[in-house]
């Protein structure tokens, strides 16, 4: 079964409503992965924010100004895709319009997670992007990571610097700021944002020990080839990890 939605460019297409929970569901997985969020250093403090695609086209979200490992599902908001409120006594995040940017442009995403990791957010901050290709599992999971440019915080230019990036990628560095990943379920946003703090950790650590080096060419065609032919890593992750193989770089 599945639901349409517009783009943001006026075309409609299909998001499976299999992938999708009910609220009650949603709202248990949200509140979860903001905990495992938490435990897992990824966020913290009052930072960061989680939202999720209803199949009725809404949009559940967590409160501003509320520390992720306390969150609860009373505290969640519900909103239309154009910002209007639906349910949910608190404000949403201050980060709601770069969320609904992605939903809008995105049709195939059903999750998304907005934190501020220590290693990552490094990256960020030297705005150096994750794009060297040293990991199979980096480079089949996640693809590239681009850096976007600089943008004020919980202000629309948020949603403007993520637009180069936002239609192929899965994970976008936020310069001086976070980072941001999105799929088609919370567990792959998730996933997506322990892979890229866990990727900027590891080449932090290799540039102490001399600095990572990169697949050759002939490595990296080997991977695509075995990529195809397994159908890329998992289903979640095909279309990023096939758009974004290229050449590598020093890093
Ligand atoms: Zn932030």
């Amino acid at each position: 079964m599945f639901i349409e939605t517009q783009t943001s460019f006026g075309y409609t297409e299909s998001v499976p409503t299999e992938l999708m929970a009910s609220r009650e569901e949603t709202a248990r997985q949200i509140v979860d992965i903001c905990h495992r969020l938490y435990d897992r250093r990824l966020v913290t403090a009052t930072d960061g924010n989680v939202s999720a695609r209803l199949a009725g086209g809404t949009i559940i979200v967590t409160p501003s100004n509320l520390a992720k490992g306390r969150v609860t599902e009373s505290d969640l908001v519900e909103v239309q895709v154009d910002a209007t409120p639906v349910s949910g006594k608190r404000r949403p995040t201050s980060e709601l319009g770069m969320h609904l940017f992605i939903y809008r442009e995105r049709p195939d995403v059903g999750a998304i997670v907005h934190t501020h990791p220590p290693h990552a957010t490094a990256f960020a901050a030297a705005r150096r992007p994750l794009d060297c290709d040293v990991f199979p599992e980096v480079i089949a999971g996640l693809g590239r990571v681009s850096l976007a440019r600089y943008a004020t915080p919980s202000t629309d230019e948020v949603a403007r610097s993520i637009a180069p990036y936002v239609k192929t990628a899965r994970a976008i560095l936020l310069a001086n700021h976070g980072v941001v990943t999105y799929g088609r379920t919370l567990e792959d946003a998730f996933t997506a944002m322990e892979k890229v703090e866990h990727a900027a950790h590891m080449l932090f650590v290799a540039r102490m020990l001399g600095g990572a080096k990169a697949l050759t060419p002939g490595e990296l065609k080997k991977l695509s080839a075995a990529m195809k032919e397994s159908g890329g890593e998992n289903g979640a992750t095909e279309r990023s990890s096939r758009a974004t193989i290229r050449r590598p770089r020093k890093h």
